[in-house]
């Protein structure tokens, strides 16, 4: 038996390298992992400017009490800049945006002055109002975006805003997937008796492509050796991982293992959670292959815990782990000291506090309590049954 944490070492520690970056256009970047750090070219803004749409005047031009009154010179729209300088008893209309003309430090937001033809009248205001620093949101030579972030929307909206129009990216690892078992059938083509439609490679496929990966779909394969032994040589050669479900398990046709043993280097793994004990991992030549369990919920609790870090770190993420919350248990739950269980869980904002609850029957092919839930409940090793009003660890689902 080995726990969830030293698996995850183990698989982890196998992965050496990141896959090749490749250049992409903004447009095609989100969800994709950064191969480089972007440095800012220039301060952003690249100067300060006004935060409103108002009047530009010199803080020295603001009274101390009561109010004044100040010449408007020239009105400045988002685009333009001031080519003069403006004097002492001056103001400038200014639209946000707009660079802040020389001389000026402060603007006053047109609610509140009174304007007549040319003339102003202002009264108090802060030095410096209402005006966008030049580098306040990124400084001309840090670092905009890290190497490893993954590009979500504010990520491409602050790299265009340095005039960038592509990126390095890392290549999406490419994950090859296929299905064991005689009894498996592709849906959309008739059942007979005795036979299940796939489940698996379908959540799989799913969950991949949400984890950042490619997924070369290799369909169902029987549990016939010389087939399963040609699936994952082919698998082998197109993957950087390769990922089957079914035929784990003790007990059952043990075909995995054998056909790894011969084509591969495979350790067969029990793993001390529930659900989804038994776990392959090794290697068919350059390719990292994972044997996960034939039961649904079985399988895509080990992708989430094995599989998807693994995709992370190929895919040259810096976080390879979801984050965590807590929560207020609101139903009493069984738990077995020893093993890391997973329940569906709902976690839900309720009387003031994150309440969680299973999505009930928890058995590993109730695929149902995955469609139900929306978090994982994660109770860890060293704890027993958990009482109402617990807390217990939450990971949201993606
Ligand atoms: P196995 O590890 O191959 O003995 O599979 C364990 C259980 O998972 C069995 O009940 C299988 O029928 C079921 N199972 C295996 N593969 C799939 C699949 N692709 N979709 C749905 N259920 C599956
Ligand atoms: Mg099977």
């Amino acid at each position: 038996m080995i726990s969830v944490q030293d698996g995850q070492n183990q698989i982890l520690h196998q992965l050496a390298e990141a896959t090749s970056p490749e250049v992409v256009a903004i447009t095609r970047a989100r969800d994709r992992v950064l191969a480089e750090d972007l440095p800012a070219p220039f301060d952003v803004p690249p100067a300060d400017n006004s935060a409103v749409d108002g009047y530009a005047v010199a803080s020295d031009d603001v009274p101390k009490t009561s109010t004044r009154e100040l010449d408007v010179i020239a009105e400045l729209v988002a685009g333009a800049v001031f080519a003069g300088t403006v004097g002492s008893g001056q103001a400038v209309r200014i639209m946000t945006g707009a660079p802040m003309p020389r001389g000026t430090d402060t603007v006053y937001p047109q609610e509140v002055v009174e304007r007549r033809g040319d003339r102003l009248s202002v009264g108090t205001i802060a030095k410096g109002a209402n005006v966008r620093k030049r580098g306040e949101d990124v400084r001309a030579g840090t670092i905009a975006v890290e190497r490893g972030r993954v590009l979500r929307p504010q990520e491409l909206g602050l790299i265009t805003s340095l005039g960038h129009w592509q990126v390095l990216v890392h290549r999406r690892p490419r994950v090859a997937l296929m299905s064991t078992g005689d009894e498996v059938v592709e849906p959309g083509t008739p059942r007979k008796p005795g036979q299940i439609y796939d489940a698996n490679r379908f959540a799989l496929r799913g969950s991949i492509e949400q984890s950042g990966g490619e997924v070369i779909d290799l369909g169902i394969v029987a549990d016939v050796r010389d087939e399963l032994r040609a699936r994952l040589l082919e698998a082998a050669e197109v993957g950087d991982l390769v990922v089957t479900s079914g035929g784990v398990s003790v007990g059952t046709l043990d075909l995995v293992k054998d056909v790894l043993g011969e084509i591969g280097a495979i350790d067969f793994w029990q793993v001390a959670m529930q659900p989804g004990r038994p776990l392959a991992f090794g290697r068919i030549g350059a390719a990292h292959f994972f044997g996960l369990p034939g039961n649904p919920v079985a399988s895509m609790l080990a992708y989430m815990l094995f599989v998807r870090p693994a995709i992370y770190k190929l895919a040259g993420r810096r976080r390879l782990f979801p984050a965590m919350a807590e929560a207020t248990a609101v139903e009493a739950m069984s738990k077995k000291r020893g093993r890391r269980e997973f329940k569906r869980g709902v976690v839900r904002w309720q009387n003031g506090r994150w309440e969680a609850r299973t999505t009930g029957p928890q058995g590993s092919g109730i695929l149902s309590s995955m469609a139900a839930g929306n978090c994982l409940i994660v109770l860890e090793e060293a704890r027993g049954d958990v009482a109402v009003g617990e807390t217990v660890l939450v990971e949201l689902f993606e």
